[in-house]
């Protein structure tokens, strides 16, 4: 089969760690008769140093003709001012509005020897394997009315929590599908006691819920959300949840893994190309170096290959010869090791293709 891939590199380390997937996807797709066509463009700060904005009408369209969308990451000092007309993490929240992607899965394994790096005892992140669904295009970060507005009293600023039934609706239907083919429990997260918005999202759970009896919900307050992810990360197999719930819970769960190179995420709508990126940023301090981690990218491509292009056989592959890799291999030095990040790469594709 013919997929075909568009690349968003970025910047700092981006193009480092989607090289190097480009040449791991490139053997996987010899390996399993596949052909994968890869098509790059410019996002982020080096789109807006060439073209004045982060995402082009164009590189929009390109992705939006693609099968999915392969992205590395954004930013870095030389645009990082806040106050700035034009910013690269313009061109992400345009790019998953332009994909219509509004559910960001970012599964959680914590293998053997990722635990010696985290911060959490080793006993407490034994047997961790949870997705955070997020709910990426709605909720907090969307609602109106949102400004500030100077008033006879000072100033005053407003943010809207708004979500329709159809929106939650169509998350819990991701998560509890995704559920399905995992340890079959939903975590609900929310605010119920306090938040409206929270009442209907525990309702449409319920909802939701009723159509698959196999399936176990649970409704957690985001705060006792927050506890349980450290002090008891084991219990979860998929939450699911609000915009800015899930915003700081992905970035709870993601420090039980010890490093940011080895996060996979996914961004899915209903229908076109999925959006997949590992969750780390452009990493400054690194870059240039050739020692970023590919692993997060990496795993990454395993989701675009399970979701995407429907290829479960082949991103199973994918994941456990990074798990062989993790586990005997030479990492990178963020896990400790000395390999460079094409070295990686090469030890995944060998173990692939053995
Ligand atoms: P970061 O994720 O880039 O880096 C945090 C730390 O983790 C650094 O010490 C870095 O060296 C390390 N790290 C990250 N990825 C790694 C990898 N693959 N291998 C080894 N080590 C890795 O976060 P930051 O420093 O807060 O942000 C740097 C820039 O990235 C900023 O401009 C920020 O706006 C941007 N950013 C972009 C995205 C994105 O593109 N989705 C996400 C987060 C931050």
């Amino acid at each position: 089969m013919n997929y075909s891939i568009a690349l968003l590199p970025g910047d700092g380390i981006g193009p480092e760690v989607v090289y190097a997937t480009v040449h791991v996807l490139e053997a996987l797709g010899a390996h399993y008769g596949h052909n994968f066509a890869f098509a790059e463009y410019l996002m982020g700060g080096c789109s807006i140093d060439r073209y004045g904005t982060a995402l082009t009408d164009e590189t929009l369209s390109a992705c939006k003709a693609a099968d999915a969308v392969l992205l590395g990451a954004v930013g870095g000092p030389k645009w990082d001012n806040p106050a700035a007309p034009v910013r690269p993490e313009q061109g992400l929240l345009a790019l998953r509005k332009g994909l219509g992607v509004f559910a960001n899965l970012r599964p959680v394994k914590v293998l053997p020897r990722l635990a010696i790096s985290s911060p959490l005892k080793l006993e407490k992140l034994t047997g961790v394997d949870l997705v955070v669904v997020r709910e990426l295009t709605g909720g907090l970060y969307f609602g109106q009315p949102k400004g500030r507005w100077k008033t006879d009293k000072g100033e005053r600023a407003v943010d809207t929590l708004e979500y329709h039934d159809h929106e939650v609706r169509r998350i819990l239907e991701m998560a509890f599908r995704l559920a399905k083919g995992r340890r079959n429990k939903v975590t609900s997260v929310d605010k119920a006691n306090v938040l409206d918005s929270s009442r209907l999202w525990r309702q449409v759970a319920v909802e939701v819920g009723n159509k698959y009896p196999e399936v176990t919900l649970e409704h957690m307050l985001v705060d006792t959300a927050a506890m349980r992810l450290v002090s008891h990360p084991a219990s979860f197999d998929v939450l699911v949840t609000e915009n800015m719930f899930g915003d700081i819970l992905t970035d709870e769960a993601a420090v039980l893994v010890g490093t940011m190179g080895v996060l996979p995420s996914a961004s899915l709508g209903e229908g076109g190309p999925g959006l997949y990126e590992p969750i780390h940023g452009s990493a400054p301090d690194i870059a240039g170096k050739g020692i970023a981690n590919p692993v997060g990218t990496v795993l990454s491509a395993a989701l675009m290959l399970r979701y995407s292009f429907k290829l479960e056989r082949e991103a199973s592959a994918l994941e456990a010869a990074v798990e062989q890799v993790i586990a005997t291999g030479n990492l990178t030095p963020d896990l400790g090791g000395s390999a460079s990040t094409d070295q990686v790469a090469s030890q995944i594709i060998a173990v692939l293709t053995s």
